[in-house]
């Protein structure tokens, strides 16, 4: 199946589509992507892409690598969660290590748990959380077949910005992680995870709409989901960066 304007290259019944949309507060009408669009770009080329649909196979990995992956994924998270090396394990109510599929093709990096994740020792589950699955489903991504980390571990009180020494202290795990999960792409949301993967001080809106690489590893910028509930004209343009990531990922 092409990527085009009627179905964006998903394979969800158009009626869930329009759910899922309407609950990320895209209108309908908004759906059609602009010239400007690569996908379309592709297409007006003569180029498609083939989309299937959620992959559901599973690769064959021998017993005992799988065990010895689980075990370093285990003694990881153990280690971050008697992390001590910035101020910020002082004020946390528990880490947040990250969380999802062992063998996800996705990567979701958000910047630092706030008040709901501190709480609750997960990821994305607050607002902005609720926008994250709808943003995810949207392209038929459920939030179980992705991976979700954060550039920092602990909360930073009062959600303030993350500092650049911890983010410094905290990246070797989020490096484990990725070194781990060996994704097919990272899908990276607002500027604070966006310039600290790139090493860049530009802005989201500079970085997205391209496909960077990090390691060998495609890797998309995005807005971050409390960025578009507080702008939701935006949204729009989520819309394209999740196109792209679809389109990336098939
Ligand atoms: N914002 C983030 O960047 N990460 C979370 O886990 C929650 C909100």
């Amino acid at each position: 199946m092409s990527l085009n304007p009627d179905n964006h290259g998903c394979q969800l019944p158009e009626a869930l589509r329009r759910y899922y949309l309407d609950a990320m507060g895209i209108q309908v009408w908004m759906q059609s992507v602009p010239d400007t669009m690569p996908a379309m770009q592709d297409d007006a080329s003569g180029i498609t892409a083939e989309v299937a649909g959620p992959d559901n196979t599973t690769t064959a990995v021998p017993a005992v690598s799988r065990q010895s992956q689980t075990v370093e994924w285990q003694s990881l998270q153990a280690e971050v969660a008697a992390c001590t090396k910035c101020e910020l394990h002082s004020t946390r109510t528990q880490t947040v290590f990250g969380i999802g599929n062992h063998n996800a093709d996705v990567l979701v990096i958000g910047e630092a748990p706030g008040q709901d994740e501190d709480a609750q020792g997960e990821p994305f589950v607050g607002r902005a959380g609720k926008l994250l699955d709808a943003m995810l489903q949207a392209i038929d991504l459920q939030r179980e077949q992705v991976y979700i980390a954060n550039i920092l571990k602990c909360r930073p009180p009062g959600n303030r910005d993350p500092h650049a020494d911890e983010v410094a202290q905290c990246h070797p795990y989020l490096q484990q992680q990725i070194e781990l999960l060996q994704p097919k792409v990272i899908f990276a949301l607002g500027r604070i995870a966006a310039q600290s993967l790139l090493q860049s001080d530009e802005a989201v809106g500079k970085l997205r709409g391209r496909v960077h690489d990090f390691q060998g590893i495609p890797l998309l910028v995005s807005y971050h989901p409390a960025y578009l509930l507080r702008k939701p004209t935006e949204k729009r343009k989520a819309w394209q960066d999740l196109l792209r990531l679809r389109a990336v990922l098939d």
